[in-house]
């Protein structure tokens, strides 16, 4: 874990997929972000964003690179993570319509089912609105997205679209259906960042 008093480093898991936007997202808000593809670099980030891309790709790097389990364990002791799109399939309790080999984190107690907007909408943009956020609704991008078909109880639904959970948060865990970061809002990575410092103070307190 880095000193991280005041000023968190997150991490963003640069294996595959569009994490460079996420990056930028964070830049833009003054706040370190650095890719993660080592051991050695999970060890020194406060918190963990997995992007969009391919979820089965992105495991079977996780399981090559040696970093599944450390993540997995760095999940497990509360570190707080963002999955967008594949990373919402990543950090999901159940996956359907996934490869037989596809692993996934369990982080937040929500079934994902892999492309579920099927692929004749193959990717679609419009707003919805966002729990607490007000206005203007939140501009989201949906490409090859999962579909939320569940959430258990204590998940938290903060953004829905057709009935479909789109946003959801629970514990340290906060995922999109969409890709917030393929756009000019900063709000969601707010959210988040807010939830990291409020887990630091809190791991400070201790
Ligand atoms: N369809 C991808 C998957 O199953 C997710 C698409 C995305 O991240 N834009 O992992």
């Amino acid at each position: 874990m880095t000193n991280a008093a005041l000023a968190p480093r997150i991490g963003v898991l640069a294996l595959q997929g569009a994490f460079d936007a996420h990056v930028a997202m964070f830049r833009r808000l003054d706040v370190e972000a650095v890719c993660v593809r080592t051991l050695d670099q999970l060890a020194h980030v406060d918190a963990m964003v997995f992007p969009g891309g391919e979820s089965s790709t992105m495991s079977m790097l996780l399981e090559s690179s040696g970093l599944f389990d450390a993540v997995n364990a760095r999940l497990h002791d509360g570190m707080p993570a963002f999955g967008t799109c594949a990373g919402l399939i990543l950090l999901a309790s159940t996956v359907l319509d996934g490869r037989t080999d596809q692993r996934f984190f369990g982080a937040i107690d929500i079934a994902a089912r892999r492309n579920g907007y099927g692929r004749q909408i193959d990717s679609f943009e419009q707003s919805i609105p966002v729990a607490g956020f007000g206005e203007p609704e939140f501009p989201v991008v949906f490409i090859r997205a999962p579909i939320v078909d569940s959430v258990g109880p204590d998940v938290d639904v903060l953004a829905s679209l057709n009935g479909h959970p789109a946003l959801c948060r629970q514990g340290n865990a906060l995922v999109a259906a969409f890709h917030p970061e393929l756009t000019g809002d900063v709000r969601i990575h707010q959210l988040f960042l807010r939830h990291v410092h409020a887990r630091i103070a809190a791991t400070h307190r201790q």
